[in-house]
C-alpha cells in the first residue's frame, strides 16, 4: 500500500503527451491510457485538440492501447464542449475512445477513485495495467494512483487559461506544496522533452 505523499509523486514527468512512448508504456506494463482533457491535450478554452496531439493518440491506438479521455465536466456549456470534442477525436480516426465525465459517475469527479475506476472497468483493464496522464497533481496523478493505477505521467499545462478554482486554489497551494515535495517541475522549462521516469 501506497502511502499518501507517494500518491503524489507520479511515474514519470515529461514536457507534452507526444514524448509518451509506445515503448516506454509496454516497459510500464500498462495496456490502455487514460488522459486528461483540459490542459493536457486542448487549452482550457479551446475546441481543438492540437494536429500533433491527435497523431500521437493515433499512433498509441494503432499501437493497440486503448485511449480513454476523463474529464471533470461541470457546466452545461463545458459538456457541450466536451461532446463536441470526443465526436472530432472519433471522427479523426481514433475510433473506439472511451469518454468518461462525473455524469457517469454520480456526479463523483476527480480525484475521486469513482471515474477511474470506471474507465478501467470500461477498458476491462485491471487498474495495474493503466496509465494515466495529466496536468495537475491532486485530480490526475493522485486521483489515479489512489484507484490502483500503477503508472501516471504528469506532463507540463498546455495552453493558457485555467479554471479559476484551479489557478487560484490548487495550483498555488497543495500541487505547489507536493511539487516541491517531490522536486517536481515548477517552470514551465523545467519538464524534460524525453519522458523521464522518476
Ligand atoms: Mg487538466
Amino acid at each position: 500500500m501506497k502511502s499518501f505523499v507517494s500518491l503524489f509523486k507520479p511515474t514519470a514527468v515529461v514536457a507534452d503527451v507526444t514524448g509518451i512512448s509506445v515503448e516506454w508504456l509496454r516497459d510500464c506494463g500498462v495496456t490502455s491510457v487514460g488522459f486528461d482533457l483540459d490542459r493536457t491535450i486542448i487549452g482550457h478554452s479551446e475546441e481543438k485538440i492540437p494536429t500533433q496531439f491527435l497523431d500521437h493518440l493515433r499512433t498509441l491506438q494503432q499501437a493497440s492501447f486503448t485511449i480513454i479521455i476523463i474529464s471533470n465536466v461541470h457546466t452545461k456549456q463545458r459538456r457541450a464542449r466536451f461532446d463536441k470534442i470526443i465526436r472530432e477525436v472519433l471522427a479523426r480516426g481514433i475510433s473506439g475512445v472511451i469518454a468518461v465525465t462525473p455524469e457517469d459517475v454520480g456526479g463523483k469527479a476527480k480525484p475521486s477513485s469513482a471515474p477511474f475506476e470506471l474507465a478501467a472497468e470500461r477498458s476491462n483493464t485491471s487498474p495495474s495495467a493503466m496509465a494515466y496522464v495529466g496536468d495537475q497533481l491532486l485530480k490526475d496523478v493522485y486521483g489515479a494512483a489512489k484507484a490502483g493505477y500503477t503508472t501516471t505521467v504528469l506532463v507540463r499545462p498546455y495552453g493558457k487559461n485555467d479554471n479559476l478554482a484551479v489557478r487560484y486554489l490548487q495550483r498555488p497551494t497543495i500541487d505547489l506544496f507536493f511539487r516541491l515535495y517531490h522536486r517536481l517541475p515548477i517552470r514551465k522549462n523545467a519538464y524534460p522533452r524525453r519522458i523521464k521516469t522518476l
